[in-house]
């Protein structure tokens, strides 16, 4: 089978390109007029106006860290370590202690999350065998001053509430 070629004839340049200035000018005046009609008119852009507009969260999508309670309050979190084990980052550190009601024998009495390291994987929720921790928080707008304050405490974990409810969770996929 024969291979059909097609040549391509090369004029060269011409002189107004070999010049360079003038083929520089009409780039800029093209994006000069750009921006000035997107300057006056900004509605036709297809960008999110952040943060006036918010992006949309869904359920499937990982936020910032919560840990979850039972309904009466009481922390679901076993401190097994499951977590802590799997985060890839190594950022979680838990350190167990007695429960002291019948549900289960142990319970977090430090559980910190360094969100400087965390990868946002989600391991960390999909090894929880207590549907303790997720990422459901809706929360994408992580930022801090300092280091320090980018270390979640087991109390700021338990104070975040999710952003949707159960059953869209569940629907979600998650
Ligand atoms: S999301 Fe990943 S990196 Fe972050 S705490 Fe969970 S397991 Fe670790
Ligand atoms: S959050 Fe889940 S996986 Fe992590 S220690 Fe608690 S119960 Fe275990």
């Amino acid at each position: 089978m024969s291979i059909k070629v097609k040549t391509i004839v090369r004029n060269g340049r011409s002189w107004q390109e070999r010049l360079y200035l003038i083929e520089v000018f009409k780039g800029m005046a093209i994006t000069f007029r750009h921006f000035l009609s997107n300057f006056l008119d900004n509605s036709k852009l297809a960008v999110r106006h952040y943060p006036e507009v918010k992006p949309e969260i869904t359920p499937r999508w990982r936020g910032r860290h919560r840990l979850t309670t039972h309904e009466d309050g009481t922390i679901k979190c076993v401190a097994c370590y499951m977590c802590q084990t799997n985060c890839p980052a190594q950022c979680i550190q838990i350190e167990a202690g007695e429960r002291g009601d019948d549900r289960t024998e142990k319970v977090p009495v430090k559980f910190d999350i360094d969100l400087l390291e965390c990868i946002y994987c989600g391991y960390c929720v999909e090894a929880c065998p207590m549907d303790a921790i997720r990422m459901d928080t809706g929360i994408f707008s992580v930022t801090s001053s300092t280091r320090e304050e980018m270390k979640m405490s087991i109390d700021q974990l338990l104070a975040t509430k999710g952003a949707f409810s159960e059953e869209e969770y569940k629907k979600g996929g998650a």
